[in-house]
């Protein structure tokens, strides 16, 4: 660290840099008792000390004259900072000593934090993982996102049906940012392109007439684990130029003028709350085009000031990492850049752009792959479309080198879709711009390649690579679960926080009995905590020796929530029927959003709330079933429902969930998987091994070829358990106040064009859930299941997926086609 302010920071300690935030920043009186005040100054003296880290390692970064990495994400979903840095840099127990002298517990002025919600789901929250495992590698990477306004709705539920309400987090400020004025650019939309001869007599294009908007950033901190390093994540904030339209001014709409300046401030106003679905609107493309250029024109300032013009090294200094289609604008967008601001030739712009661009796919569902409407586009960023028809003309010219007369196949991999109304198609922009291209699981890998991308990976196989998704073990088992951390630490050593390999270590107690004791006893302390927050948030008792079997996750009809309340209803209906036979008593536990377009995910929140309803004031089934749905699922709320849970629902249908995150968290925190050979399910199956997972249901092979000839009536009439659940369903039993309001849903289960086949899996999964019940009801079986779930989680460290981003993608030979 920088000696003079290691020295200025040692010399005022914890204590009197709260009290001095506290007293002078805050202006508070001592101690008025105030939690919200006492966190703010917690988060100032806790960021005091990282930005004297911060400073040092962008020396360092230098000074290697390594590979800077930049990571392109319109979602960072982080959850609570405090909590990670309080454990990052090692800071808990001082913290909590000072906290002393003002009789409060470091827990309760936790609680004062909003979380940072600024993404949908697993790809927002794969971003904050990766973050964390970046400074903890101490690779040189930023984060480049958007500072929403209004982060993800909170989600309130009416009667059972979900309310959205809006996500101010920003309300009382945000002490872990730092406002960088002196590096705001300007971002460029509308007008029209134009060519003009410059001073050299060469034809150059410029792009004229425009109506801009300023891009503000906001950096964040990202403290490594206990190593010194601090990352950034750079947000950027839209806001108006000082600009004025004169003749409006001058005719005297001075109001009027001013008015017109809120068009571009609410470019970053409100991140768009749909996962895995796209619906074109032109302010989405506004964020993603301004994200990208912001991060692009941020980027290329900085080379320029050490390098000049010269741009030779470029590529082999800088590489950008595209989460997903939404910021894939920025291949034409480097390019535009290279060329029309830099005078870069198009063959030396093009070599640069496919040497630092790659792309990461994330799911193979046809309505979440982007494709912007050429007419849309060409208006909005009318230079950009024309570098993409370029780019386009010289790529299928190789396509049919590669293939000659092949007409169909140059249609097919177009970038711009013909039609009535012709699209891009940002995935193939993706792909023909990157140097690499990666799924986030093996199956899902293995789909794209032999699907979605066939043509591509044919053309260019190299390109294509895998990286199975992680989670950060900081967050989602050293902090969330300190009981079974300080397990950990005493039987294997404290090392697995950064190698978890180490867990392994674990496998040899797994039979003994002393540690599966103490192993289930933090179970049951941490089904506690989970207990406590469902009576609170839901007003319904969860008894610890139940079977606490949890799905939570986004609400999409690919996840199948509607297979759990099938099988929830056929216990229900057993239970009705005193049919106890083999059966454990059993919690079960729904959280998690639905877009607020999405009427059959909204659809699917109101059935779980009205069986919930008709199980829990029943009070015969008290001791054997509870039903929840825990209003709001977050990062936080993830963070208590994790190290509670039994039994992990990943149960979407095969071939449709890319990897799924929430199944590895699940793991780590000693929870047993029933789920589909889908995703990173295939993989964690492998790793604990199949004796220690509860798989059911048809392969993503398998669900490809019974489409043809599914029949849900034949398998309703030959199932009588099922059948009995949608006679319940049908009478109205759920619903009998508001008639026919499920119709939709039973519709769909009863469709044989159905496209998550639920009832292709029921009876399998009424297998498996009943394998649970016999395994659980033996607690040193279920213990040794467990512990080995644990055990095995290593390879689901995100440090493991970044160090083959590194290897593989970030820092090695680039060039692939
Ligand atoms: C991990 C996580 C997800 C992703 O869950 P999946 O089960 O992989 O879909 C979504 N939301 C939050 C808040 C998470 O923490």
């Amino acid at each position: 660290m920088n000696e003079d302010l290691a020295r200025a920071l040692e010399a005022t300690t914890l204590d009197e840099d709260l009290l001095r935030h506290y007293s002078l920043t805050l202006g508070r009186d001592d101690n008025d008792g105030s939690h919200f005040y006492l966190y703010h100054a917690l988060a100032l003296t806790v960021r005091d000390r990282l930005v004297a880290q911060w400073r040092d390692t962008r020396d360092t970064y230098q000074q290697k004259e390594c590979r800077s990495i930049n990571y392109l994400s319109l979602e960072f979903l982080m959850g609570r900072t405090l909590n990670n840095a309080l454990l990052n840099l090692d800071l808990e127990l001082p913290v909590r000593k000072a906290l002393q002298s003002w009789a409060c517990d470091l827990e309760a002025v936790e609680q004062e934090e909003l979380d940072a919600g600024l993404g949908n789901g697993g790809l927002g929250r794969l971003a904050a993982c990766f973050l964390d495992s970046c400074a903890t590698l101490q690779l040189p990477v930023t984060g480049y996102g958007l500072r929403y306004q209004y982060g993800m709705f909170h989600q309130r539920i009416e009667n059972g049906y979900q309310v959205e309400l809006p996500d101010r987090w920003l309300r009382h400020g945000n002490p872990w940012e730092i406002e960088c004025p002196e590096a705001t650019r300007r971002i460029r939309f509308f007008g029209y392109s134009e060519s003009y001869r410059d001073g050299n007599g060469d034809i150059r294009q410029r792009w004229v007439d425009t109506q801009d908007v300023l891009a503000v950033p906001y950096d964040i901190p990202i403290p490594g684990y206990r190593n010194g390093t601090v990352n950034t994540l750079r947000l950027w904030a839209s806001q108006a130029t000082d600009e004025f339209d004169l003749t409006e001014f001058n005719a005297g709409s001075y109001t009027d003028a001013v008015a017109a300046k809120n068009q571009a401030e609410q470019i970053t106003m409100v991140l768009y709350p749909n996962d895995a679905s796209e619906q074109g609107k032109s302010l989405r493309l506004r964020q993603q085009y301004f994200l990208a250029s912001a991060s692009l024109q941020d980027v290329l300032a900085n080379w320029v000031a050490t390098a000049g013009h010269d741009f030779s090294n470029f590529a082999a200094r800088n590489g950008f990492q595209l989460n997903d289609t939404h910021p894939t604008v920025a291949i034409a967008e480097l390019m535009r850049l290279l060329m029309d601001e830099y005078r870069v030739g198009w063959n030396e712009a093009w070599v640069i752009t496919t040497s630092t661009m790659a792309y990461t796919n994330h799911t193979l569902l046809p309505e979440a792959l982007e494709k912007w409407s050429v007419n849309l586009f060409g208006d909005m960023l009318p230079r950009l479309l024309e570098i993409i028809h370029e780019i386009n003309a010289r790529f299928l010219s190789r396509v049919a080198d590669k293939w000659p007369g092949d007409q169909d196949r140059q249609a097919r991999m177009s970038i711009i879709e013909e039609g009535d109304e012709p699209r891009i198609r940002m995935a193939y922009l993706g792909i023909v711009g990157s140097h690499s291209v990666n799924g986030v699981a093996a199956l899902h890998t293995r789909l794209l390649t032999r699907g979605l991308f066939r043509d591509f990976y044919e053309l260019t196989p190299g390109k294509f690579n895998n990286k199975t998704n992680g989670v950060t073990p900081r967050r989602w088992l050293a902090h969330c679960n300190p009981r079974l951390s300080a397990l950990l630490d005493e039987t294997i050593g404290r090392q697995w926080v950064t190698n978890m390999d180490q867990l392994q270590g674990l496998v040899d107690y797994a039979d003994d009995a002393a540690f599966a004791e103490r192993f289930m006893d933090i179970k049951q302390a941490n089904k506690a905590a989970l207990a406590r927050l469902v009576e609170t948030s839901c007003g319904v008792g969860f008894s610890t020796g139940m079977i606490f079997d949890v799905q939570v996750k986004r609400i999409h009809e690919y996840k199948r929530q509607l297979l759990n309340v099938l099988h929830v209803i056929l216990l229900y209906s057993r239970l009705l029927h005193n049919d106890t036979a083999g059966l454990h008593p059993r919690c079960v536990l729904f959280g998690g959003k639905a877009a607020p377009g999405y009427a059959m995910a909204k659809l699917i929140i109101k059935l779980i709330n009205n069986v919930a309803t008709v199980i829990n004031r029943d009070p015969r089934l008290r001791d054997w079933l509870r039903v929840v749905f825990v209003p709001d699922y977050s990062v936080t709320t993830m963070e208590v429902i994790c190290p509670g849970t039994d039994l992990s629902e990943q149960i979407s249908t095969a071939g449709k969930e890319a990897s799924g995150t929430g199944n590895m968290k699940f793991m780590m925190n000693g929870a047993v998987t029933i789920g589909t050979l889908d995703g990173a399910n295939i993989e964690i199956r492998e790793a604990v091994g199949e004796d220690n997972f509860f798989l059911f249901g048809l392969t993503a092979e398998e669900i490809e070829t019974r489409r043809q000839h599914y029949d849900p009536e034949g398998i309703i009439a030959v199932d009588q358990g099922l059948a009995q659940v949608m006679q319940l369903l049908e009478s109205g039993h759920f619903n009998l106040l508001e008639s026919g309001i499920f119709a939709p849903l039973i519709a769909a289960i009863r469709n044989p064009g159905d496209p998550w086949m639920t009832a292709a899996d029921f009876r399998s999964y009424v297998d498996a859930q009943q394998r649970v019940d016999d395994r659980f009801t033996d607690r040193a079986v279920w213990a040794r299941m467990s512990i080995l779930n644990t055990a095995c989680s290593g390879r689901f460290s995100s440090d493991r997926t970044i160090s083959e981003y590194r290897d593989d993608i970030w820092y090695a030979d680039k060039r692939r086609d």
